[in-house]
């Protein structure tokens, strides 16, 4: 069913199998604390040159229209899946698709801080409903295209991690300075802490 060469960086899945034939591309360096699982699926998308439908679809606990898509929740996400695929800690996933409660409410758009999107960074704290600005960059976060002016909502679905670090209805870059985030610098540790801080609340 894989039909790929193995000096293709292509990669499908294989549909007999949990896992494909090949080992995928995913490095745990490329995540800053607190990482959105869309953050973490747009790079894991974009490197392993994915089809974003049937990553929502291998992904997801129960059966998922992948264009209708589903809240990034750990109700419909199943992270051992996601954490084992990747090799990347389970904690990390569970942090990048936090719980809501009572204490703490989530934005239905996507919102975002374009220098954080410079970085390829988008945050499970840029979702709180109680920051209204980046706590790495201070500047107010955005839910609106600057190109088209559309928001997008906060959902795992084929159209949106198939525009990693885009506005997917124009597919403008959410930041005009995009850099790949395999070459960015760690955050400092002030910055870590800014985060560590924004998400104890
Ligand atoms: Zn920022
Ligand atoms: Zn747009």
């Amino acid at each position: 069913m894989t039909v790929t060469a193995p000096s293709s960086p292509i990669l499908t899945f294989d549909v007999n199998q949990l896992t494909p034939s090949f080992g995928y591309v995913f490095d745990a360096r490329w995540l800053d604390p607190y990482e959105s699982v869309v953050s973490i699926l747009w790079k894991f998308v974009w490197m392993n040159r994915l089809a974003s439908h049937e990553v929502v679809e291998r992904i997801a606990r129960q059966t998922v229209d992948p264009y209708a898509g589903m809240p990034a929740t750990p109700q419909n996400i199943n992270a051992q899946y996601l954490a084992r695929t990747l090799r990347i800690r389970r904690q990390t996933v569970r942090e990048a698709i936090s719980l809501q409660s009572s204490l703490r409410s989530f934005s239905p758009e996507l919102r975002y801080c374009s220098r954080c999107m410079a970085r390829g960074y988008h945050s499970v704290l840029h979702q709180f409903g109680r920051l209204l600005i980046c706590p790495l960059h201070a500047r107010p976060l955005e839910s609106r295209c600057r190109h088209c002016g559309q928001s997008s909502p906060y959902r795992i679905d084929a159209q949106l991690l198939d525009a990693p670090f885009k506005c997917p209805h124009c597919r403008a870059p959410y930041s005009p300075s995009w850099s790949s985030f395999a070459k960015r610098s760690a955050l400092g540790k002030r910055e870590r802490q800014a985060l560590i801080r924004a998400y104890i609340g």
